[in-house]
């Protein structure tokens, strides 16, 4: 089981910055086709930008036009908490980090094979390191 990360909302805030706060612990979602990462196609993980753990791996990553970071697969099956989501008068499936909860973005049943799923990610809520 993941040691579960937990800060106050002052820490939090101290922490991210007001962008990031916004999307990891508010589920903000950043405006699509503006994020970092959208085009990035270097190899490479990209870990929690709240906590520092890895989420989703470059070799899953795909260009969903969506405007938003896109995977097929989180890294492990472990790295991420999905939930109901009923806000904006829609019903999806949120995307979360495990270890500090953070929003991470949703996830939608129509990716690509193998897995089918589209993992659709703020790049605010990640950092992204190259392959050495
Ligand atoms: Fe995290």
């Amino acid at each position: 089981m993941t040691d579960k990360i937990q800060l106050t909302e002052e820490e939090w805030r101290a922490r991210l910055g007001p962008e990031r706060y916004h999307i990891l612990r508010q589920a903000g979602t950043e405006r699509a086709f503006t994020g970092e990462y959208e085009q990035n196609k270097a190899e490479g993980m990209y870990y929690c930008a709240g906590c520092g753990a890895p989420l989703f791996s470059s070799k899953t990553k795909y260009n969903s036009g969506s405007g938003w970071p896109s995977y097929y697969e989180p890294v492990a099956g472990d790295a991420v908490e999905e939930l109901r989501d009923g806000s904006h008068g829609m019903v999806r499936t949120e995307v979360r980090c495990a270890k500090c909860e953070g929003h991470l973005g949703h996830v939608f049943p129509d990716g690509p094979q193998p897995t089918g799923l589209r993992y659709c990610i703020n790049s605010a809520s990640l950092d992204f390191k190259p392959e050495e």
